[in-house]
C-alpha cells in the first residue's frame, strides 16, 4: 500500500496578520506553537485589530 503523503498532513494555521492560511514549515519546528505570521513581512506589519488583546506570554524566562 502506497503512503500518500498529502499537504493537508501538515498543520496549518491563520496568519493574524493577512488573514491567509500558511503551512508548517521546517525552520518553524521549534516554535510551530508561537508561530502567528506567515512571514517576517506579516510579522513586522502585525496582527490586524481585533478584539484579541495582547497578553503577556506565559512564563518565559527570557529576562536580560
Ligand atoms: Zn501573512
Amino acid at each position: 500500500m502506497p503512503k500518500m503523503r498529502k499537504k493537508s498532513d501538515l498543520p496549518v494555521k491563520l496568519c493574524a496578520a493577512c488573514g491567509l492560511p500558511f503551512t508548517w514549515r521546517k525552520k518553524w519546528e521549534r516554535d510551530w506553537e508561537t508561530v502567528r505570521f506567515c512571514s517576517d513581512r506579516c510579522r513586522k506589519a502585525g496582527p490586524k485589530r481585533e478584539a484579541e488583546a495582547p497578553r503577556a506570554t506565559s512564563s518565559s524566562p527570557r529576562a536580560s
